[in-house]
């Protein structure tokens, strides 16, 4: 099959979160089952910056000249006005103002370019709001052509709180006929919804886990398009992500302190973690639990629920340490407890890949109290670590991870049910006894080594629902 990738970020290229990784590893993993992959992204200046050898083969389309793996081709759409900027949504201030002409800017140049590029793909793979204007655009403006009348779109939902909204006095920008802005269409509630028209005019959807294929049918979690989700009820279907087994790799890992394996984990683990202490500032301590941190500083990752339970978090014996970027209150709370307690309780506000893998590395425990959690990454790159996660019951953590039961000894992580600090506490508590009896422990890391989240089984289940958006 030929598939064409549409996504906003595509790792190493650009990142801010889970949807790069996503978007740098199916393709590869596509790739090895045969498929012919053409990525599309943005032409940021963070791609820019990286001076990577480029051939100019249209007007505003890059090409990279020897992307290392056979079958994936990767193209940058250039315009310098809307993509040469420092973030790649907004700054400081927020998100840019420009936004939908950026994006609607994007998914045009995208659907242009298979044309003149002669890419006739099968299949268009769009990745959340950035891109859901390719498949109404597809269906509106290009299927009258020849060249694009089969082809079929799918749209994954990698996170609904995101679902490009805009005031509807720019409907206009987008070229489309009046009455698609409408409840079936792009309105919402009185204003522009890019996400939701994606959803209506795809093909299929699908979401990054089972268990947030059936959550964003709710109430509670369909951020209000539950309803149009369940509309479409047949084709929302849950793949859950994979992990690039290559990159997050703790034998192979150039960006720690010290290369480990299933059988030297212990003595491995213990240098990453004096190294982190020692980069971090805390004490250097190998008796006293280290709990990680590495996400988005975001309600949704749980920063209320750790920034409510320091105090009491401060009282246990253990470190912590919190990596993350993001705007509005938490860096200032975060640096004011780190200023307070700074033998427990360390900051590292960059984005930062070298310090995410020490991280990752170097803790016994990985924090992951996400109030909703499409799938989440981060809590399967840290079993990949040996570093045990301790995460909240909702999607992608229920069908990755299995709470530990201290009678019968199994399970992979710490999973608390309410979403109280009481609960948040007690569950660090309870992991706390746990990393005191080093026999168990040690079985515990090393089941975490052993886990498989490689994209194999994923990537074919993507390959089965292309498959079946071919018969639609
Ligand atoms: P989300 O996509 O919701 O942000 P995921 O758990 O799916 O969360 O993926 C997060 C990815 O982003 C992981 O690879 C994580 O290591 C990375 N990441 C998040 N924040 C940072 C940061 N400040 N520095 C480096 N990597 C980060």
């Amino acid at each position: 099959m030929k598939i064409a990738f549409c996504s906003s970020e595509v790792f190493p290229y650009a990142k801010t979160g889970g949807l790069a990784d996503v978007c740098g590893a199916l393709p590869l993993a596509l790739a090895k089952l045969g498929h012919q992959i053409s990525i599309f992204l943005p032409h940021y200046k963070c791609i820019q910056d990286q001076k990577l050898k480029l051939t100019k083969v249209n007007e505003g389309v890059f090409k990279i000249d020897r992307f290392p793996t056979q079958n994936v081709d990767v193209y940058f759409i250039r315009h310098d006005g809307f993509f040469n900027r420092p973030g790649l949504y907004g700054d400081d201030q927020g998100d840019y103002p420009d936004n939908l002409e950026r994006f609607q800017f994007y998914c045009r140049s995208v659907l242009d370019s298979l044309k003149q590029l002669n890419i006739e793909a099968d299949i268009i793979h769009c990745h959340d709001w950035q891109t859901a204007l390719i498949p109404v655009y597809l269906k509106e403006k290009y299927q009258n052509d020849s060249f694009y009348s089969s082809m079929k779109t799918l749209l994954t939902v990698h996170n609904l709180a995101y679902q490009g909204i805009f005031p509807k006095e720019e409907y206009k920008k987008l070229g489309l006929r009046q009455d698609l802005f409408g409840l079936e269409g792009f309105e919402y509630f009185g204003k522009i919804n890019l996400l939701k028209a994606g959803i209506i005019f795809s093909d299929a959807v699908n979401t990054v886990s089972p268990q947030y294929a059936k959550e964003i049918q709710t109430h509670t979690f369909g951020c209000g398009l539950e309803g149009v989700l369940r509309s479409h009820q047949d084709s929302v279907v849950g793949i859950l992500n994979g992990l690039d087994h290559e990159f997050w790799n703790p034998e192979a890992d150039k960006l720690i302190e010290k290369k480990y394996s299933r059988e030297d984990f212990i003595k491995g683990k213990l240098e990453n973690k004096k190294a982190l202490e020692k980069n971090t500032g805390l004490p250097v301590d190998a008796r006293v639990p280290l709990f990680g941190f590495v996400g988005r500083l975001a309600h949704q990752k749980g920063l209320d629920l750790i920034l409510d339970s320091v105090e009491e978090l401060m009282r246990l014996e253990a470190q912590f340490i919190i990596q993350g970027t993001g705007n509005g209150e938490y860096p200032a709370k975060l640096k004011e407890i780190s200023k307070r307690f700074p033998r427990k309780f360390a900051i590292w506000l960059k984005f930062d890949e070298k310090m995410a893998h020490q991280i990752y590395a170097g803790s016994d425990f990985f924090l992951m109290p996400s109030l909703f959690e499409p799938c989440g990454l981060s809590q399967m790159i840290s079993l990949r670590y040996g570093t045990i996660p301790i995460v909240f019951k909702t999607g992608g953590l229920v069908d990755t991870i299995i709470s530990f039961d201290k009678n019968r000894k199994n399970g992979n992580g710490f999973m608390f049910e309410k979403y109280f600090k009481e609960d948040f506490v007690g569950i660090i508590k309870e992991a706390i006894q746990v990393f005191e009896n080093k026999k168990i422990f040690g079985h515990l890391m090393e089941d975490g080594l052993k886990a498989d989240f490689s994209w194999d089984k994923s990537a074919v289940k993507y390959v089965e629902l292309y498959e079946h958006c071919l018969t639609l």
